[in-house]
């Protein structure tokens, strides 16, 4: 089959009257963080320009501050000299593919900029900021106003080919839309058609500076998920009024960043959002993005199909693989490393200060630190444990031409991974599974399943190199009664090879503790398989669109009926050390279905009548049928000591290496690195 007839709307060119996309696929604004780095520019050019090389037809930039006082530092753009900056990333982007179209974001952080000299309509303080924004005096609004003209000017003089303007999210133009926000009573606030001046005035100025050959893009907030949000006439009448504002095309946002309802985590089903893109996209006549979840081509053909955009925005999976595009285009699906949803390299980044990457592409963003050369001196390399560490090391040394041997004890590769596939919400991580299993093939790993390696196996000279990727032991507690029969391991309940009562006590509350919570009440299909069963847990409305799309009712949520309490020793709130963007959601979906959380547990014993513990000093019995043991994890060492004590020199990476707050993205990131250092 030929990619035309395979993805025939994805690949069909869209005319925009003055320019052309070669195709229906554009990079989604995030940001990296990389402008405000050593040699940010630099890195950001390399990292853009992949993207450009991927296949994709359009790029739209992290958000880029008109001012100061819209983002509080960072890297704004209001004069020359920083249009010359710029130069770097779009000459390196047009040198990589002139068909590419590249568009920079401008993103007035309004509220929620982190400094006290933030701006917005009224004196209303995001939740999410610890700042009391400024409000804005007629003087104010006019100088906003002509920055973001100013910045759109200088966006056409650094080689930028369109801005996009974000007009959502709780960002300066969302705060004048929406009454929660905006409580003034001048020409800018009361009425409907006085709150949508400032946004509209701010297209109008863009335009005005940029002219009419030029690309303009307007993010809506389509559903900002918040009971006082947008009403949905409210986000027709923005939409037509930005089309005759001077907007090329509109894209469609989903939330406020204070909104409590997850809208990219992997929890959310795939396209879930986009029949309300398609809703709008009846109503103006500007073509219309459509985003959120769309992470494999198949998706993304599925959508334009239905009608519910004209283009999809994919950022996240620009991150997790560039060449998504390219590879779709010449029908090589199966190579694609999907993201997965996690956040947890690339947004958890963001909102903790550190530069964006990919759990499952380190190299994202790191372009011009960590090389793809292939080797000149290629080595025999033994790589034990499949899970994904040794995946990823072994993945890496052989692309750079490595001649790669993986072993694993188990049938199948994964390590982990295939706990992590079983919990639901967590269905992504078998893409991950998939694309490893491919590249295995692609660059001839020699692969070998079933089998438990000792040192014999790895006899002496075989390898110039060996690498022990042998994963975790869980921890036992020394607790009196551990081996009774209540007492049982994570892994057993996962794998289903022992059964769960109808009482449970869950020891330890990280990362597995709050997966195995979920999998022991969750009852029916997983919300992440079905958008009716996701908008109903989560109180969406996507039939009758009430205010910002939610119904306001707490969701009722099915559960497995089972008493779970989830339990830990630190005094710490449990839940502390989950993902910063993603915690929430499964601390709140676990709290709907009853589960308590219990912090300063002392474990006393566990015998016939359940758990015996002290809580804040005062002794307690936990009646439970069940006392499932996810107590952490301790480096699984055997074969490395095996080796050393025979004089053997080896590698450690992953679990083995380190167990102590270990996750995947640490896992194939440390893989990676050294993989690289071969050689
Ligand atoms: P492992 O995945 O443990 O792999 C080790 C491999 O070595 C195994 O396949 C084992 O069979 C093999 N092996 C061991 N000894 C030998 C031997 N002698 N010979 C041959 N083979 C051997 N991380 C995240 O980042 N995000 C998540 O959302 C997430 N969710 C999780 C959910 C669950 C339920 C679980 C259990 C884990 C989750 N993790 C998550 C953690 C993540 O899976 C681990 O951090 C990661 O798998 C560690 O990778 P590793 O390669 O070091 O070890
Ligand atoms: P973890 O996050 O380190 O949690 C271990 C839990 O066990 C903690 O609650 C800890 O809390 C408790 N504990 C530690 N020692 C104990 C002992 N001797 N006796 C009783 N309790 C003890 O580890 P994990 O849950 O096993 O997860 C492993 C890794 O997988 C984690 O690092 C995590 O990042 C990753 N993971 C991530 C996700 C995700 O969604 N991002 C999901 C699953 C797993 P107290 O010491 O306070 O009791
Ligand atoms: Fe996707 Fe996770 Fe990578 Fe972010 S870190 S791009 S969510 S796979």
């Amino acid at each position: 089959m030929t990619q035309s007839t395979r993805y025939p709307k994805l690949f069909t060119p869209l005319d925009l009257g003055f320019t052309t996309l070669k195709n229906r696929v554009l990079m989604g604004s995030m940001h990296t963080g990389l402008e405000e780095t050593e040699n940010g520019f630099e890195r950001l050019a390399a990292y853009y320009a992949e993207r450009a090389r991927g296949g994709v037809g359009m790029i739209i930039t992290g958000g880029i501050p008109p001012n100061f006082e819209a983002m509080g530092g960072g890297a704004k753009l209001s004069t020359p000299e920083e249009a010359a900056e710029h130069r770097i990333v779009t000459e390196a982007v047009h040198a990589a593919d002139p068909g590419v179209k590249f568009v920079m974001q401008i993103l007035h952080s309004g509220p929620m900029a982190r400094t006290p000299l933030c701006v917005g309509p009224s004196t209303v303080k995001s939740r999410v900021s610890p700042f009391t924004p400024n409000a804005l005096d007629e003087d104010g609004i006019e100088k906003q106003l002509s920055d973001f003209a100013n910045c759109a000017a200088m966006a056409k003089l650094a080689g930028y080919d369109g801005v996009e303007i974000i007009g959502s999210a709780g960002y300066l133009l969302s705060t004048f839309l929406v009454e929660r926000t905006n409580q003034r009573d001048d020409q800018w606030g009361g009425s409907w058609e006085n709150r949508k001046r400032f946004p509209l005035e701010v297209v109008r100025r863009v335009r005005a500076a940029v002219g009419d050959d030029f690309i303009v893009i307007f993010r809506i907030a389509a559903m900002d998920m918040l009971q006082d949000g947008l009403a949905w006439e409210e986000v027709v009448d923005l939409a037509k009024g930005v089309e005759a504002a001077g907007a090329t095309i509109i894209s469609t946002h989903f939330c406020w960043h204070e909104a409590q309802v997850p809208t990219i985590a992997t929890m959310v089903p795939r396209a879930a959002f986009t029949s309300v893109t398609g809703r709008l996209r009846k109503e103006v006549s500007v073509p219309v993005i459509t985003s959120n979840r769309i992470n494999m081509p198949d998706v993304a053909e599925a959508v334009l199909a239905r009608g519910d955009g004209d283009l999809i925005s994919m950022a996240r999976p620009m991150l997790a693989d560039p060449y998504l595009v390219q590879k779709a285009l010449e029908g090589r699906e199966d190579e694609i490393n999907t993201c997965i949803a996690c956040n947890q390299a690339c947004l958890d980044h963001t909102f903790s200060g550190q530069v964006s990457s990919c759990l499952v592409n380190p190299r994202a963003c790191n372009e011009t630190l960590l090389d793809e050369a292939v080797t000149p001196q290629p080595q025999r390399v033994a790589v034990v444990g499949a899970g994904p560490a040794g995946l990823a090391y072994a993945v890496e040394a052989a692309k750079r031409g490595h001649k790669v041997a993986l072993y694993d004890a188990a049938g199948e590769i994964g390590g982990q991974f295939n706990l992590a596939k079983r919990i639901p919400g967590k269905e992504e991580f078998t893409e991950t599974l998939r694309y490893f299993r491919r590249m295995i093939e692609l660059h001839s790993i020699d692969l070998h399943l079933d089998t438990r390696v000792d040192a014999s196996l790895l006899k002496r000279g075989v390898y110039d190199r060996i690498v022990v990727a042998t994963g975790i032991e869980p921890r036992k507690p020394d607790l009196e009664g551990v081996d009774h029969p209540k007492a049982v391991s994570y892994i057993d309940v996962i794998m289903g090879r022992k059964d769960v009562g109808q009482r449970v006590a869950i020891m330890g509350a990280g990362g597995i503790g709050f997966d195995v919570a979920e999998l022991i009440t969750h009852v029916g299909t997983s919300a992440a398989m079905d958008v009716d069963v996701f908008a109903k847990e989560w109180g969406i409305d996507f039939t009758n669109h009430p205010r910002g799309g939610v119904t306001g009712v707490t969701p009722e949520v099915a559960t497995s009926g089972r008493e779970v309490t989830l339990m830990q020793r630190k005094t710490d709130p449990v839940g502390r050390g989950l993902g910063k963007t993603t915690g929430w959601t499964h601390k709140l979906t676990l709290q709907r279905r009853g589960v308590r959380m219990i912090n300063g547990v002392e474990y006393l014993r566990i015998d016939d009548e359940g758990l015996h513990a002290r809580v804040n000093g005062e002794p307690r019995l936990f009646e439970v049928d069940t006392v499932i043991i996810c107590a952490g994890q301790l480096p699984k060492r055997d074969l490395y000591d095996q080796l050393v004590s025979e004089g053997m020199q080896a590698e450690l990476i992953g679990g083995a290496f380190e167990a102590t707050e270990l996750d995947a993205k640490r896992a194939i990131n440390q893989a990676v690195r050294l993989a690289v250092q071969v050689g």
